[in-house]
């Protein structure tokens, strides 16, 4: 600032030496400290670090100043709040926002008082929090991510064994109390120590991104899909009965068997064995459904792989 042009803002009051002494305190303050009218939002302070970011403040109002764009009061201010029906200050607000011309957070105290001249204004003490905010922000992002990645399998993106328990739990609690029935649909691919065998670890791992994505796509977006470990996935599915899980087990079977995945020296193609169990009643479990339909399973690899089994 240059001390030879004093801004307009502090030109009315400076004959006055309480005003002096009050200025001199708010100027010292590492925070933006002003006062605005409350009838006419004219800004009648406005102190030295806030000059330092919002520059000369001249005649202004403070939605002038302090906020981008603004043709008019702003939308979130606080005056309506700092007094009561009677038009007598109330206690401070205190909120956070981030201001609209500079994009720092603050934490804002506003506050009515009665100022030197007897008229009442509103007084904010705004408090750069910007720091604080932004490791907020970086802490909410980094626990996202951690808990998306432990609750996803690594290699199909799928949901892992844990995500399926959990998710698949809420979803029986809710369909035992509406008595909706739920399918499971257990598979394991075929032979597939031979795919891993024959073509390599590399081309094994494409097959089962391939498959799975095959699986996603098959289903309903509510359809939980779950990679449970190795080569061995469920599908939960709310909603759903024994025939049209049966369906559905069937549509995947011949999507697998049309898939072929071109890898180093040659294609490979990989069926798989489903077993499917469903709901009757409200009073059963997961572990049933799971149990249930691993028996199915087992059936399917029994009678020659690549086949639906769906008897309980
Ligand atoms: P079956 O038809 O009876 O299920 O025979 P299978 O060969 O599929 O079953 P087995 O349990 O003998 O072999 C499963 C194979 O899956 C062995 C294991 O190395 C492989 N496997 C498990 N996880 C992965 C993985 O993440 N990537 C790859 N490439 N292979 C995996
Ligand atoms: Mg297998
Ligand atoms: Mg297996």
């Amino acid at each position: 600032m240059n001390p030879s042009s004093p801004d307009p803002v502090d030109v009315p009051h400076s004959e006055d030496l309480s005003y002096q002494a009050i200025a001199t305190v708010l100027n010292s303050l590492d925070a933006l400290v002003y006062v605005s009218d409350m009838d006419t939002y004219d800004l009648i302070f406005f102190n030295d670090y806030g000059k330092q970011f919002w520059g000369k403040v001249g005649q202004k109002k403070c939605w002038q100043v302090l906020q981008k764009d603004q043709d008019g009061p702003c939308a979130f201010c606080t005056n309506p709040q700092l007094v009561d029906a009677e038009g007598s200050p109330t206690g401070p607000v205190v909120w956070e926002f981030q201001n609209t011309a500079n994009n720092r957070w603050y934490q804002c105290r506003d506050q009515a008082i009665r100022w030197i001249d007897g008229r009442l204004v509103r007084m904010e003490i705004a408090t750069d929090i910007t720091d604080r905010k932004e490791m907020e922000q970086a802490l909410q992002e980094a626990k996202t991510r951690a808990e998306t990645l432990a609750d996803t399998d690594e290699l199909t993106g799928l949901n892992n064994r844990r995500a399926f328990f959990n998710l698949s739990n809420q979803v029986i609690s809710q369909a035992r109390r509406s008595g909706e029935p739920v399918a499971v649909i257990m598979f394991d691919l075929d032979h597939f120590k031979q795919v891993n065998d024959r073509w390599g670890h590399a081309a094994g791992d494409t097959v089962l991104r391939g498959l799975a994505a095959t699986a996603r796509r098959t289903v309903r977006e509510s359809d939980i899909v779950a990679r449970l470990g190795g080569e061995e996935f469920a599908i939960l599915l709310p909603a759903t009965d024994l025939p049209k899980a049966r369906y559905l087990a069937q549509r995947l079977q011949q999507a697998f068997g049309n898939q072929i995945f071109p890898v180093t020296g040659g294609k490979v193609r990989c069926t798989a064995s489903f077993g499917i169990a469903a709901s009757s009643g409200r009073e059963f479990t997961l572990d049933d459904l799971l149990r249930q339909a691993d028996k199915a399973l087992f059936r399917a690899k029994e009678a020659g792989r690549d086949r639906v089994d769906s008897r309980s």
